[in-house]
């Protein structure tokens, strides 16, 4: 606990870190509360959420052998992994048997084997890259953030921001030194540098690796998220792909599917919906798809009082709001040996603890119980209540009382004042008397009145604002009716803004599909011959050979316009042209086949066609589209904010996006 209390000193005493840590939060947690303006009946969806994720953990064991049957019908490799050191054995072995592979795009080979890898924590969890790397094999992270902490090589220290900590002058000391471009802190430099070197790699990679955010266990599908696209290269480029995936990541089918991704991206980075979901359904022709499920002490968890932090979607909310991880970040969350913590902030301190036992009991006193994390929670899990059974010494690993981690490590004093707290707290009368007190006393030494200040060692009233109490208490404001009226204005809220989806027209489809895309810097364009009008784009740019899928545009009218176009591939390319199965009015997004990332995601500039009558108000209303294929919904340009919460367009994907909407 020493060394815990020395490592939280160092934190705040590191002002580096605290203006790198004050930049994500406050961007993050405006973010979001705009992106949830969005969805008004947002509580409802909250508890929908929750018992989503509450029957799914409840019955797990039918979920997973549903998705497993389903995911090995559609072709895919099942592994079920018990613990880190079996799971990191299921990889090896098949790394060993899938080496020196030649790359169909560029027919390159890598000279040792390589792994491209997009962003996991359950690979954290497992220290994957440890022990690949023991083995003489090259992996490199993909995720712009990743591969900043790699290069470091360091741990994420935020499960969404791997790089949160640290500030533009950092990376680009580190670019400078690791890969040797001129010393710059203009950010879309730093990540076009990123961009080249892991085209590279994307294009090289004898396997990818990525993490799954959830499995449906009726299609045997998993879906996966990333604004950048590098989720969509280490899925589809590569010879084989390696799904790691946490066995509590189900959910039951595709409708509760649409209800998760409604909630993930508004809670962990404030967009409506990310950049690319993908949903893979089946492995690619000439592929090889594995998905290992870990259980790593999860069941054990399942069986434990902290079973409901099973629940989590990992958004990374609960820390954003957290005031002590705010001051903290995710490096001062380290155990007894030292050892930082795979997940941090307050899921993590619950979850640390329950996959790893005692080492990490102590991290669940970096909390100030105020109910923030609870309150951010898109699944409402009840972190307070986890985080008060973790210091009591609830372990799942034991399922009994730790006699050694009651209290875990509080000195005398606090635990004294935690007493009296608890015998007053349980006396309603005295109670309520003493809130009466602390109002007063808090009105006589806040710093106003002049009357009485605390020492100044304590720090109150002089770098820190004393809170006042409130004028009234609970009880007085609102008496016992509080709650209840409380229950009434909720749900009223919900019931004044219905969403009723059977209003919209299809030209309001039209008019907010273009205006959300617009807004995210995408283009569209209204036309009633899109090969007419993508000819007159492309001679306007002077673009005279581009990719083009099959069955899109009237191949004749290019031949005449002079505009050469190919079906293969060729990584050379600057345009993609593509055909969109749908649209999203709310989100601006287009739904494509996954495997045509040739058009969709390796050019830099990205132009779909879209039938007009293909535009449906919400995701909901394409799932039925995807059931059973690879397909992903791609909405605006490739992005990134991973270095200092500066958004940068065209990390690994495209950096535009076109839309020509066919008139019908
Ligand atoms: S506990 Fe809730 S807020 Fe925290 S990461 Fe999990 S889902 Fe998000």
């Amino acid at each position: 606990m020493t060394t815990f209390r020395a490592r939280i000193r160092e934190s705040i005493n590191n002002p580096t870190l605290q203006t790198a840590l004050d930049n994500n939060t406050e961007r993050r947690l405006k973010g979001k509360a705009a992106a949830f303006e969005s969805i008004p009946d947002w509580r409802e969806r909250r508890q929908r959420a929750r018992h989503i994720r509450a029957d799914a953990i409840g019955r797990l064991d039918e979920y997973l052998d549903q998705f497993s049957a389903n995911a090995q019908s559609n072709g895919i490799i099942v592994h079920k992994a018990k613990d880190a050191a079996e799971a990191i054995e299921i990889i090896l072995h098949i790394t060993k048997s899938t080496t020196n592979y030649q790359s169909p795009i560029t027919n390159r080979q890598s000279p040792i084997p390589l792994i491209a890898k997009s962003k996991s924590m359950v690979s954290e969890e497992i220290e994957l890259n440890r022990a690949l790397e023991k083995e003489g094999i090259r992996v490199v992270e993909t995720d712009l953030g990743e591969y900043i902490v790699q290069l470091r090589k360091e741990r994420p220290s935020h499960i969404i921001t791997p790089a949160a900590h640290l500030k533009k002058e950092q990376v680009a000391q580190l670019f400078h030194e690791k890969l040797g471009i001129p010393y710059t802190e203009d950010i879309p430099t730093l990540t076009a540098t990123a961009r080249k070197i892991l085209r590279e790699v994307f294009l090289t990679a004898d396997i990818g690796i990525s993490g799954v955010n959830f499995g449906v266990a009726e299609t045997g599908g998993v879906c996966i998220v990333t604004n950048e696209g590098n989720g969509r290269m280490v899925a589809t480029i590569p010879k084989t792909h390696i799904a790691l995936m946490g066995m509590e990541r189900l959910v039951p089918n595709l409708d509760d599917l649409a209800l998760m991704l409604s909630l993930l991206p508004r809670s962990a980075t404030g967009q409506k919906i990310t950049v690319y979901t993908q949903l893979i359904h089946k492995a690619l022709a000439n592929q090889t798809r594995h998905l290992v499920i870990l259980d790593n002490g999860r069941s054990r968890i399942r069986n434990s009082p902290l079973k409901e932090s099973l629940y989590c979607i990992r958004c990374g909310a609960c820390l954003n709001a957290c005031p002590v991880f705010r001051e903290l970040s995710g490096h001062a969350y380290i155990g007894r040996d030292l050892s930082i913590a795979p997940y941090p902030g307050p899921i993590g301190s619950v979850v640390s603890p329950g996959l790893f036992g005692e080492n990490y009991v102590q991290l669940a006193q970096a909390s100030s119980l105020c109910g923030a994390c609870k309150e951010a929670c898109p699944v409402d899990i009840d972190l307070p209540k986890l985080l008060t059974r973790v210091r009591a010494g609830q372990s799942p690993i034991t399922n009994r009382q730790l006699p050694t981690s009651e209290g875990a490590g509080l000195n005398w004093y606090t635990k004294f004042f935690l007493r009296m707290y608890a015998r007053l707290a349980t006396q309603p009368r005295l109670f309520a008397l003493s809130q009466k007190f602390a109002s007063l006393m808090s009105y006589l030494l806040s710093p106003r009145s002049e009357w009485m200040r605390l020492p100044a060692f304590t720090g109150w009233g002089y770098s820190k604002d004393l809170p006042r109490f409130a004028k009234k208490t609970f009880r007085e404001k609102y008496g016992k009716s509080g709650i209840v009226n409380r229950e009434i204005r909720r749900q009223s809220v919900i019931a004044e803004q219905p969403v009723n989806i059977s209003t919209f027209t299809p030209s309001d489809l039209i008019d907010q599909f273009a205006s959300e895309l617009t807004a995210l810097s995408g283009h569209v364009y209204q036309t009633d011959n899109p090969t007419d009008s993508i000819i007159e784009y492309l001679i306007s740019k002077n673009v005279h050979k581009i990719y083009l899928q099959k069955n899109v545009l009237d191949e004749d009218l290019l031949r005449q316009t002079n505009i050469h176009f190919t079906h293969e591939p060729d990584p050379t390319l600057a345009v993609g042209v593509t055909k969109s199965w749908a649209g999203l009015a709310d989100t601006g997004s287009v739904l494509e086949a996954d495997d045509e990332l040739l058009g969709s995601l390796l050019p830099e500039i990205h132009i779909a066609v879209l039938d007009s009558n293909n535009i449906v108000p919400s995701l909901p209303d394409a799932m039925e589209l995807v059931k059973g294929k690879n397909a992903v919904f791609i909405t605006g340009p490739s992005r990134t904010a991973d270095i200092e919460m500066t958004l940068t367009i065209g990390v690994h994907g495209p950096k535009e996006i076109h839309v020509f909407v066919r008139q019908n």
